[in-house]
């Protein structure tokens, strides 16, 4: 039987985990995460329904009733004027058509139910406070170097270390993720805090010139959700933009409602948004990436959970159906490539979308308004 060491213990390695030891032809699993404890605080993510039928295949959607949010539609909002653009409805006929419905939850409670499941099976080892410096080829296998001082080798290895991917670098040698200049600020507040101003029933997504606001409820109902964003002006290869003051200035116009949201959000930590153009390949001899590591998207369109998690049921079909490791190798690069590589592009395109001003904004606006709330056609190559 083949050993598998999977690099990184977030959505991705953990989803790979899970996925491998189904297959049948992986035995021991090693999952090295270099956190002290494996977990994430973090804050919400939008689940579609390709995101929950990748977790159903991992055992990993029943139950999720217990965390899980279903909002009832998804609403753009003009965060200047706080009129209503559009919206999607993703209630009955949204299930309907999908068979799945869209779901909110918070992320440490994700990570909670895919560490729980991995922790069923014996053949998984998970290990924290492990930080891998390198990989590389190795015969019919790859080696692991750790910071531990470890040299571990497996027959085959999982790059699912994220956005700075260590082993990314080793197979391709890219440099850094490249950044559009838009920086990220996100956190929770208790319900009970804000269900003067809050929308329970809704994802909102206030969009505006460079910048946007999404809020929706998560963990039944008890916590809100916000991310909000915006285009710096003073973006420099240096670290200082995208601070609070310039946060404050960039919402000054907006609207009373994305004001008060704004003043809610949490100002501990910003997340410079970067991603990278997609390439053609994820795998170099029995080493192969997945997920951030593999396809860094902006999170406009709240798909990088959720191809991340169709990579790990991707791999691990292929590893169950070829006997040879390089031929499936092959085979998940193949499956997986084209079509991560289109939500990569689909982002960075909706950005543009949410950010645009003037007689751009005007001409979406106009566009937006008269389509149906239950039309689908844009969503179902990716939901379908
Ligand atoms: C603001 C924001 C909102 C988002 N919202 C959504 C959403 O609504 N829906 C959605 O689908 N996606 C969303 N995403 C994207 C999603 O969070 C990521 O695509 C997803 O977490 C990728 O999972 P991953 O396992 O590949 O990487 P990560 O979650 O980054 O996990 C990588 C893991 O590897 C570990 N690691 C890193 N380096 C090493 C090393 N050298 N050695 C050992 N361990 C290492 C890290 O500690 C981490 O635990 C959002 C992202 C952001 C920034």
């Amino acid at each position: 039987m083949n050993e598998a060491i999977i690099v990184g213990g977030g959505i991705g390695g953990l989803a790979a985990a899970i996925a491998l030891q189904k297959s049948g032809s992986v035995g021991r699993i090693q999952v090295l995460e270099q956190a002290a404890e494996f977990g994430e605080l973090g804050a919400g993510v939008q689940l579609a329904p390709n995101a929950l039928r990748a977790l159903q295949a991992l055992g990993v959607y029943e139950g999720i009733d217990r965390y899980a949010v279903y909002p009832r539609r998804l609403v753009m909002m003009d965060a200047v004027t706080g009129s209503f653009i559009t919206a999607l409805d993703v209630g009955a006929p949204f299930r309907e058509r999908f068979g799945m419905p869209y779901l909110l939850m918070h992320r440490g409670d994700l990570l909670r139910m895919l560490i729980d499941r991995a922790k069923q099976f014996d053949a998984i080892e998970l290990r924290s406070a492990v930080h891998v410096t390198g990989v590389e080829p190795d015969g019919s296998g790859a080696r692991v170097v750790a910071a531990t001082g470890e040299d571990l080798r497996g027959d085959l290895v999982v790059g699912a270390d994220g956005l700075r991917s260590v082993v990314r670098t080793c197979l391709l040698g890219d440099a850094r993720p490249v950044s559009g200049g838009c920086v990220a600020y996100r956190g929770t507040v208790p319900f009970d805090h804000v269900a003067s101003i809050a929308d329970g029933d809704d994802v909102l997504l206030w969009v505006g010139p460079g910048m946007h606001l999404v809020q929706y409820p998560i963990r039944r109902g008890e916590l809100y959700n916000q991310v909000v964003t915006f285009r710096s002006e003073r973006h420099s290869p240096d670290d200082d933009w995208g601070t609070e003051d310039e946060l404050d200035e960039r919402f000054a116009a907006a609207c009373d409602a994305v004001r008060a949201g704004v003043d809610l959000i949490d100002r501990g930590r910003r997340w410079k948004l970067v991603d990278r153009d997609p390439v053609d390949s994820w795998v170099r001899g029995r080493i192969a990436l997945i997920g951030d590591a593999a396809h860094p998207m902006v999170q406009y369109v709240g798909q990088g959970a959720a191809q991340t998690l169709e990579d790990a049921v991707s791999l691990s079909a292929a590893v169950g159906a070829e006997p040879d490791l390089d031929t499936a190798l092959a085979r998940y690069q193949r499956e997986r490539v084209p079509r991560a590589s289109r939500v990569q592009g689909m982002a960075r395109r909706f950005g543009e979308v949410l950010h645009a001003g003037g007689m751009a904004a005007t001409m979406r606006d106009r566009l937006l308004t008269s389509r149906s709330h239950a039309d689908y056609s844009e969503i179902e190559w990716l939901y379908g």
